[in-house]
């Protein structure tokens, strides 16, 4: 489907389309230039193939499985590839890439400053953004055009609007494989057409009123990379869990919650709203940040435990897990860590992990 969804794209709209690794990337400027992103992450349970086999052992999944990936023929259909640098993984993709075969596409690279917004830092992300438009108008032959900036920032705010409200207003006939389901298709539709699926679920909240059924069970609030694979939500289900609170870095920590503050220069709107996203460690941000934002989380969702599901070998993850655990220990809120190989399920040792902590977590909700 997703394949099709690509040709249509090219061959009715006459849009090019970037496959964007992850984490972190001006969304909002593909949008204003007319290019569809495509995300890679991983994708899980790709048979790994030789180029995969070459890479070393300690690698993340989310690296292997997107060079196997892309190795097999899955990029094909797409005009180029955006490499933002959230790690040296995801880095060392962008010259493994074209020599291991299979993409012989334009590569693109896209650096966000690490720390948080200093003046130095915000000079950089300007000259960082222009260059990427220099960049994809060379490629693609249409320069940015005006008016086009300020139309894709308002659209995407509108869209992280309604991302954040099917987050954090819960309901029970959303439960949380329908709702990943939804908002992952956002990693590669067109923003219009991920507006409308999220505005016709909204709607449905807005039918059902504020009367409509709450999810049962335990709540937790789930920090990592990526939710895969989706039956993690239906076995946290099973176990009578369900996800209140998001930080997947390709889900929750990737809504801005902000309000826009809108400069003279859109170019500086954008570069402020890059730093306005949530704390995520591939970004360099501080530890007390990031503490401090998911215990809002916390509070806000009255999640019971805290599950820390992430890829394994992924560096900038593993720097915050020690703090994490600390820090919610500390305040009595039970930790599980979890890392995971990018599988197409989750293997039997995970999910009686996770089936002794919902149960230990429920019964400290009774006592
Ligand atoms: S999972 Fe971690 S190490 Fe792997 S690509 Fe993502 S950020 Fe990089």
């Amino acid at each position: 489907m997703r394949k099709d969804y690509i040709r249509d794209q090219r061959s009715r709209h006459g849009r090019k389309v970037l496959a964007v690794l992850p984490i972190q990337y001006p969304k909002e400027l593909l949008t204003a230039m007319d290019v569809v992103a495509v995300e890679v992450w991983g994708p899980p349970g790709v048979p790994r193939g030789p180029g995969a086999g070459r890479l070393q052992a300690y690698v993340c999944a989310v690296a292997r499985n997107a060079v196997a990936f892309v190795q097999a023929g899955g990029a094909q259909d797409v005009d180029g590839f955006l490499y933002p640098h959230p790690c040296d993984s995801i880095q060392g993709l962008a010259t493994l890439i074209p020599d291991f075969g299979g993409a012989d596409k334009p590569a693109l690279h896209y650096l966000n400053p690490k720390g948080g917004p200093r003046p130095s830092s915000q000079r950089y992300l300007v000259a960082e953004l222009r260059d990427l438009v220099d960049k994809i108008g060379g490629l693609f032959g249409e320069p940015l055009a005006p008016g086009r900036l300020e139309w894709a920032i308002g659209l995407h705010r509108e869209i992280d609007g309604l991302r954040l409200r099917l987050l954090e207003d819960r309901r029970a006939d959303l439960p949380d494989r329908a709702l990943y389901g939804l908002l992952r298709r956002g990693e590669w539709l067109w923003p219009e057409d991920h507006l409308a699926e999220l505005k016709e679920a909204a709607a449905g909240l807005d039918e059902a009123g504020a009367g409509a059924a709450k999810p049962k069970g335990v709540p937790l609030l789930v920090t990592g990379i990526v939710p895969e694979p989706v039956t993690i939500f239906d076995r946290l289900s099973d176990m009578g869990a369900y996800v209140a609170a998001d930080d997947y870095a390709a889900v929750g920590r990737r809504v801005v919650r902000k309000p826009l503050v809108v400069k003279d220069d859109p170019m500086e709107t954008l570069a402020w709203l890059m730093f306005a996203h949530p704390p995520c460690p591939s970004r360099a941000v501080s530890l007390a940040e990031r503490l401090d934002h998911l215990s809002r989380l916390v509070h806000r969702s009255g999640a019971a435990g805290v599950v820390i599901h992430t890829v394994k070998f992924c560096e900038p993850e593993l720097f915050d897990v020690a703090g994490i655990k600390e820090h919610f220990g500390a305040a009595g809120l039970p930790v599980l860590f979890l890392e995971s190989e990018l599988e197409g399920e989750l293997g039997g040792q995970t999910v009686t992990r996770l089936e002794a902590f919902v149960e230990m977590v429920a019964q400290r909700r009774k006592s």
